[in-house]
């Protein structure tokens, strides 16, 4: 069932006399459990959609239902309530808090979600294992290497539940072998039903996702079921 379902949607920039039509119209639907790649070249609009997919910003026209929410015209506040829930974000800086643990840094959304320190704790440690860093739980990020950094990320985007997995360039700031293997980290958490949009530039790292969306001009210019598939197992 559709997860997004965005309409016509629309956003421009109004800097004094000049009007920059970041995303002129995209009409999209991606449903429950489908593993997206959204790649164009720079200035094609990909950061300006995929801060709307994520609930950082609103279009300017048109209409993005969100899980049965629509979120087109929400005030920040209300965006922010939606975001906390509904995504779970992966960057690639990592934005993982520089003096706190990983077990810390994984239970942060979960203290915006008023979890008792006991559970949020059992929660983080839960899913820093899922991730394979069981005995990585009390290091800080200047402790771990750029890929243990990155499953910290995946982890803690995860440890909400949210309906959506947006990462963001994850394995740019990666060499090639933990690029692979946090793909096959992605890989992993598709397979267990979590809908993930991935934005990259490299065709290496799309050709693992199932679906290919891109963006020239702040339109789509191609959407296709990818038939070459690239797994890491
Ligand atoms: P991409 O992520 O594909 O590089 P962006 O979404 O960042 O593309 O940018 C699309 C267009 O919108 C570009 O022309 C960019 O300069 C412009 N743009 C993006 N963000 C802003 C902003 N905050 N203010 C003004 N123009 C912006
Ligand atoms: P990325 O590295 O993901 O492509 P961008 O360079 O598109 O990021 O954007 C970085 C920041 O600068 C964002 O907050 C974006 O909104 C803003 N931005 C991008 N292009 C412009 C622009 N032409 N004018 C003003 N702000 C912009």
């Amino acid at each position: 069932q559709p997860l997004i379902t965005i309409t016509d949607i629309g956003r421009k920039y109004v800097i004094g006399a000049e009007t920059i039509h970041a995303i002129k119209s995209v009409t999209l639907t991606i449903n429950k459990g489908e593993f997206v790649a959204l790649m164009g070249p720079s200035g094609s609009g990909k950061s300006t959609l995929m801060n709307i997919l994520g609930c950082l910003d609103t279009p300017t026209k048109g209409e993005y239902i969100l899980n049965g929410i629509n979120v087109s015209q929400m005030t920040d506040s209300e965006l922010a309530e939606v975001r906390n829930k509904e995504i779970g974000f992966v960057f690639q800086t990592f934005n993982l808090l520089p003096r706190s643990s990983a077990q810390d840094n994984v239970a942060l959304p979960l203290v915006y979600a008023g979890i008792s320190k006991k559970e949020r704790d059992e929660r983080a440690t839960a899913a820093l294992t899922n991730v394979g860093l069981a005995n990585r739980l009390h290091h800080k990020p200047n402790e771990l290497s750029g890929g243990q950094r990155q499953r910290v990320a995946v982890a803690r985007a995860l440890i909400n539940n949210p309906s959506i997995i947006l990462a963001d360039e994850p394995t740019g700031n990666l060499d090639t072998k933990t690029s692979i293997e946090i793909m096959g980290l992605i890989e992993e958490i598709h397979a267990k039903g979590n809908t993930i949009i991935l934005v990259t530039h490299e065709e290496d790292i799309a050709q693992h996702a199932h679906r290919i969306v891109r963006m020239r001009d702040g339109l789509v210019e191609d959407d296709y079921q990818n038939q070459d598939i690239k797994t890491v197992a």
